[in-house]
């Protein structure tokens, strides 16, 4: 039977995982495919550290009951304690996907506009596209390191979505930047909403959070979780943090109520929650160092195309190189036909002539796929 979605999801695609349907062709000709477009570290030489799994791996034996809707007292804790708040502030779900999109929720009428970076990380305008909320973007420019360009809002803008570092364009703001963004949203009346899941994953300079430069000027909430950060994508945790909100006000209950509605996040990666914030760090400097040298060999290489430009990335595992075409579509369905390699194209994060290039894999891996990339662009021009 023939059955219509509704008006609000018919267009929600979430490009980074719809350009698989590239891949099916291939593997179906018996061809390899080198997967450049999801940022799972687990997919790749990366591990969950082992005391967090083996945190889990207990806490299964005789935790597997609903957790509190707002999550485990020992994660809240361990949370609040991490940005010097109140256990209530914080609020916990089944990653930032999920309390991202409960916050957009409880925060916006269909009447008030959101404010998302461009190029933006594709689950923004999707969440909004799926609850019927309107967004507009601001500019990120390459030029100036991918920095945010402010205008004057448009009316009704009531919050401004920052992802720091960020996803796609591996930029990492500076202190300077967060003030003037805070000054801004002060100016303009806005909530901010810091999406910060890469924090720790930065090669050159320290990520400032904006929960350190916030005083008490704007409502903030900062989202983070453990799919980055500590490497366990699949436990699917995360959490915001509430500050200058009143915990015992109606927008925190609402919260309350929605994550009530959902039951509660899984019960055991929370007992995880501490161990990973007060626990051994090794496995970020691992992580770094091998990072880095991919980073940095993967910026060389885009750069050596003919056609490409790429700046460097300072954080986060992505690259986002401009194409020699605009028609970023066609290029990456193609490249992924042509040569197997799998990247997103860049109106996927609504910036044509673009695609995003993910830097996880092994360097033999790289080599191979930006080889291709390389040769395919010679026949394309
Ligand atoms: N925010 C950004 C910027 C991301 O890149 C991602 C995942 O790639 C997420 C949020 C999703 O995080 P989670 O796994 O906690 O849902």
């Amino acid at each position: 039977m023939h059955l219509l979605p509704s008006e609000r999801t018919a267009k929600a695609v979430y490009a980074i995982r719809h350009v698989e349907k590239y891949v099916q062709e291939r593997r179906a000709r018996g061809l390899d495919v080198l997967k450049l477009n999801i940022g799972d570290p687990i997919k790749y030489d990366f591990q969950t550290p082992v005391h967090l799994r083996k945190v889990v791996q207990d806490a299964l034996k005789t935790k597997n009951y609903y957790a509190p809707s707002a999550g485990e007292d020992e994660a809240r804790e361990a949370i609040a304690a991490e940005y010097s708040v109140l256990p209530k502030q914080v609020f916990l779900g089944t990653g930032v996907s999920a309390v991202l999109d409960d916050a957009l929720n409880v925060l916006l009428n269909p009447q008030d506009i959101l404010l998302i970076p461009r190029p933006y990380y594709p689950l923004y305008p999707v969440i909004c596209q799926k609850l019927g909320l309107q967004f507009s973007v601001y500019d990120t420019v390459a030029e100036e390191g991918w920095t945010p360009v402010l205008s004057d809002p448009p009316a009704g803008a009531k919050a401004i979505l920052v992802n720091n570092p960020n996803n796609p364009t591996g930029a990492v703001y500076s202190k300077k930047v967060l003030r003037s963004i805070v000054e801004y949203a002060a100016t303009h009346k806005l909530v901010i909403l810091a999406d910060e899941i890469y924090d720790e994953i930065v090669f050159d300079e320290p990520c400032t959070r904006f929960h350190d430069v916030v005083k008490d000027e704007v409502p903030l909430i900062t989202f983070n979780g453990l799919s980055k950060n500590f490497l366990a994508p699949g436990w699917r945790l995360g959490w915001m943090v509430l500050k200058n909100i009143d915990v015992k006000g109606p927008f925190a209950e609402a919260i309350q109520n929605v994550l009530e509605s959902g039951l509660s996040a899984p019960t055991a990666p929370q007992f995880a929650v501490k161990p990973a914030l007060t626990g051994s760090k090794d496995h970020i400097h691992d992580m770094i160092k091998k990072l880095r040298e991919r980073r940095d060999f993967v910026h060389k290489r885009l750069n050596e195309i003919s056609g490409f430009s790429c700046t460097k990335p300072e954080g986060a595992f992505y690259a986002f190189p401009k194409l020699p075409t605009k028609d970023d579509v066609g290029f990456v369905r193609d490249l992924c036909k042509e040569t197997g390699v799998l990247c997103v194209h860049g109106s996927g994060f609504g910036m044509p002539g673009h695609m995003r290039l993910v830097f996880l894999a092994q360097k033999p891996i790289l080599t191979e796929a930006l080889d291709r990339i390389e040769a395919f662009t010679k026949i394309e021009s």
